[in-house]
């Protein structure tokens, strides 16, 4: 290896590359704005597809009944099913959650969707009598199904894409309620699927049934996605009829966003290349959990190789995508032993890495606050974008909207580093006195209850 570098100089280096001044960042949501506009303005527009979701009314609380809803997003798959007491309040509900074999994400649809439906049929049948569905009734269901579709309707769509490392061609351009509804069908288990939603959409719905400010949704786990109420006089490639309620739900896809202000390094660009959508999903690679540790591995092998970091031969554990992932990372950053422990156990158990100096575990840390740092930081500047679009980032009509933002996601749940830094850098954005009145709250399961609201809403018996 050369010597001449020193993991110190790579780590001053990528701390120039990442950083995201408040200037940057502001270019940043700029350009968001500017896409948002183009996205809305034809289809095809911009790299944000902006997807009109055919939600035009958020729940109500009048919503009342049994309902379920299925939540396909990337790791896991979770079933729930929620009892609604019609006065803005969930009776009871339940859950199970599976994570999906990964042979399943780039195996054929058939497969995922039998999958899915027998997984489905096992928790319909230990429904308690807690539940009541009226007699007579077909149970339905909200599907969260969050990769790009073309919405038909609000209960149908075409897979525009894969992402977060699915890849089955030959599901891309079906209709994803069709399948499930053959799967169901193959499975024995009968129900409608009433509402097909981004799992943004459903954070937003499942927000704003508990909080009427809610505007705003963001998901930052595995991927990551943003939806908001925009007017529909402000959709002109929408050509549908008016909504009564002035309002249209539009999902994004902000994970396609791509600017030329965007902090880019070279370890982004050798992922991008390597990924399964190489020129996609730009900024989901460099802020969501699916990539953020994949990012931490590509640098730390960059030390090893060209500094020694880890002494004189590259850990061979070192060279294996995917090896490091992101809640490895975190527990890695928020390391607080005085002699760094938990780096030294992740570096053992995880990369087979034994021995490493207090230093050498020092610069991983660093490594790790950098790229969670950029990551949080550029997430807020997408929140910003989508402020500035609806006017919720400055003073309007002479007061300040209060304006809440539903978050959600398991990067955004466990990453503490990480969503603090999303916080703390939108406040600083907006300032002090907008900031106070734009909150941004976890919305726990907010997608699979808000999936079951909005079933609920467009149920066929309502
Ligand atoms: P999905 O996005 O697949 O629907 P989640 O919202 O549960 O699912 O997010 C899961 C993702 O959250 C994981 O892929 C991982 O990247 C991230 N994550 C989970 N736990 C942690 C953690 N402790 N620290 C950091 N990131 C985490
Ligand atoms: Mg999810």
């Amino acid at each position: 290896s050369n010597r001449c570098v020193t993991a110190a100089d790579i780590l001053k280096e990528l701390e120039e590359k990442c950083a995201t001044p408040v200037s940057k960042l502001r270019q940043i949501s700029d350009a968001m704005t500017v896409e948002m506009h183009a996205g809305l303005a034809s289809e095809g527009g911009s790299k944000l597809k902006m997807l009109i979701s055919y939600v035009d009314n958020l729940p109500t609380g009048d919503e009342q009944g049994v309902f379920y809803a299925l939540d396909l997003g990337g790791t896991n798959f979770r079933v729930l099913r929620v009892q609604l007491t019609g006065k803005s309040s969930i009776e009871c509900q339940e859950f199970a959650e599976v994570t999906i074999p990964p042979p399943l994400m780039v195996g054929d649809s058939q497969a995922l969707f039998d999958y899915i439906a027998a997984e489905l049929a096992k928790f319909v049948a230990d429904e308690s009598e807690k539940f009541q569905l009226l007699a007579g009734r077909t149970r339905e269901l909200g599907f969260t199904f969050s990769f790009p579709v073309m919405q038909l309707s609000i209960d149908s769509g075409t897979l525009i894409r894969w992402t977060k490392g699915f890849s089955i061609e030959e599901m891309v351009g079906k209709d994803v309620v069709q399948e499930l509804a053959k799967a169901m069908k193959r499975q024995g288990v009968n129900m409608r699927v009433s509402a097909l939603v981004n799992d943004t959409v459903g954070t937003l719905a499942g927000g704003r049934y508990s909080n009427k400010d809610v505007a705003v949704a963001v998901i930052l786990g595995t991927g990551s996605n943003a939806a908001y109420v925009e007017r529909a006089q402000a959709i002109p490639k929408w050509h549908g009829p008016h909504p009564k309620s002035g309002e249209m739900v539009i999902n994004m896809e902000w994970g396609n966003f791509r600017s030329s202000h965007l902090p880019i390094t070279e370890y982004d660009n050798s992922l991008d290349a390597d990924s399964l959508n190489p020129g996609e999903q730009i900024f989901e690679k460099m802020i969501s959990g699916m990539y953020l540790g994949e990012i931490l591995r590509r640098v730390l092998l960059k030390m090893a190789e060209k500094a020694a970091l880890f002494g004189d031969t590259v850990p061979p554990k070192l060279k294996t995508q995917f090896i490091l992932r992101t809640p490895e990372m975190s527990a890695m950053h928020h390391d607080t032993t005085p002699d760094l422990k938990v780096v030294a156990s992740k570096l053992k158990d995880v990369l087979e890495i034994s021995d490493t100096s207090l230093s050498t575990r020092k610069i991983v840390v660093e490594v790790c606050n950098v790229m969670a740092t950029r990551g949080a930081r550029l997430a807020a500047a997408g929140i910003l974008g989508i402020l500035k679009k609806t006017g919720r980032d400055t003073v309007r009509d002479g007061e300040i909207p209060n304006t809440v933002i539903a978050m959600d996601g398991g990067l955004y749940e466990h990453y503490t580093e990480y969503r603090h830094c999303v916080e703390h850098t939108l406040n600083e954005l907006l300032g002090d006195e907008v900031g106070k009145q734009v909150k941004l709250t976890h919305s726990n399961d907010g997608s699979g209850i808000g999936a079951a609201l909005l079933a609920a809403s467009h149920s066929q018996y309502a």
